[in-house]
């Protein structure tokens, strides 16, 4: 893979941090965006700009149209039967709530949601605020970071109501089995909803091939613009399911008395969606798509595998979390006892961006036994060159640490 040359398309990576080079390692929280998408937002709000399906003139019917191609390539792209079961939503975030909330309202008092011990708070805390007594079953992993799937087994009861669980840790690394944890949940009858904020940016998604109900997923970890996500539901629940928001776009008709809501997918993206940031994403997905997954993916694999062996050989004192096999291309470490925050501050002294603390999964923290973690994460613009100068400056704030 030829990464010089993409490294162009992401002007950001060119800038300095306290004078030195950039070298960006906290592609989980966020990816940087390519030229090509940052253009198709100048473009729409140049040449474009008007509010979608309301309007009879060119402007509102061109953005119109550029929106809903681009609910077409999401469709293509994770390989969805049908245009309407392609929400557009804030992100994974809101996509999760929209589903605990409605869904959440089908479901009897009592009853019961599996998740897994690695879960991002996203995908904990709005299935607690459904309330009227609905509880958390989790499923518990190994110290590798991987799930304990006879455990999961063990877990229906014939209160369960959802099983939510991530595609890929975005501590760990791991990549669950989407497709085997689907397939015990339809043996009892549950429906599944799979996180893929992580996964989406590594490897090609199938939602058919998973067979899940719901995948949930994020633009702007995969190089496309911040405020847009995802919700792909199987028609056929988003049919029976309530509204989650009132208001514009979702109606059918409206009196004092009694209102009617409009088709799929409309009927859940009330308001004047994120018009603009919907068609620039869809250039992210060309983006990614003309790049290739196996392409990335190697490139990753390459990339994590060079740095977690130069790291164990390297730092001394070095504990990573998260080895599970074939895990993605994150690194989730301490140094001996000291604060994660002090180790990203002198690596950012130094210009290398990596996160640090709960990584908004605290409940996994507690099973590490753990506060918080510093992580590394790589994208496809990064290269070897910046692993060898990232693990120069975690020696250097080993040593300054000792
Ligand atoms: N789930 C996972 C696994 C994530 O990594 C994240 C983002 N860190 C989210 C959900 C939430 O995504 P967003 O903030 O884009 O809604």
């Amino acid at each position: 893979m030829d990464t010089d040359s993409y490294r162009r398309d992401f002007p950001a990576l060119d800038r300095t941090v306290y004078g030195k080079p950039l070298i960006y390692l906290d592609n989980t929280a966020t990816s940087q965006t390519p030229s090509c998408v940052v253009e198709a937002i100048r473009h729409a709000y140049y040449h474009s700009k008007a509010n979608v399906h309301r309007g009879v003139h060119a402007l509102s019917q061109e953005m119109t149209l550029l929106q809903e191609e681009a609910r077409e390539r999401v469709r293509g792209f994770i390989n969805a039967a049908d245009t309407a079961e392609i929400i557009f939503t804030r992100g994974t975030t809101e996509a999760i709530n929209l589903v605990a909330s409605s869904y959440g309202r089908l479901i009897p008092d009592g009853s019961e949601i599996i998740v897994s011990v690695m879960e991002h708070h996203a995908d904990i805390v709005p299935w607690q605020l459904i309330g009227r007594g609905v509880t958390l079953k989790v499923i518990p992993m190994d110290d590798s970071g991987v799930l304990d799937l006879d455990a999961y087994r063990r877990l229906f009861s014939d209160k369960t109501a959802m099983v939510a669980v991530t595609h890929v840790s975005n501590v760990l690394g791991t990549v669950n089995p989407v497709e085997e944890i689907t397939a015990v949940a339809h043996e009892h009858g549950v429906p599944v909803l799979i996180d893929g904020a992580q996964a989406v940016s590594h490897c090609a998604v199938d939602v058919r091939a998973i067979g899940c109900d719901f995948y949930v997923f994020s633009s702007h970890k995969m190089y496309g613009p911040t405020g847009v996500g995802v919700l792909y539901g199987r028609r056929e629940l988003l049919e029976k399911m309530p509204p989650y928001q009132g208001g514009g776009e979702m109606i059918g008709h409206v009196t004092f008395e009694h209102t009617t809501f409009a088709e799929l997918p409309f009927k859940f993206e009330a308001g004047t969606p994120d018009f603009v940031d919907i068609a620039a994403f869809r250039r992210a997905i060309d983006y990614v798509s003309s790049i290739g997954y196996d392409n990335i993916e190697a490139h990753e694999r390459a990339l994590l595998d060079y740095a977690t062996e130069r790291m164990t050989g390297e730092i001394p004192g070095l504990r990573i979390f998260g080895t599970a096999p074939g895990k993605d291309a994150i690194i989730s470490f301490l140094i001996g006892d000291s604060h994660p925050y002090d180790v990203g501050m002198l690596l950012d002294k130094q210009g290398v961006a990596v996160r640090t603390g709960h990584h908004c999964a605290q409940p996994l923290m507690q099973r590490l036994g753990v506060e918080g973690i510093v992580r590394a994460s790589f994208a496809l613009y990064n290269t070897r060159s910046e692993v060898d100068a990232f693990i120069s400056a975690l020696s250097r704030a080993a040593s300054m640490l000792a």
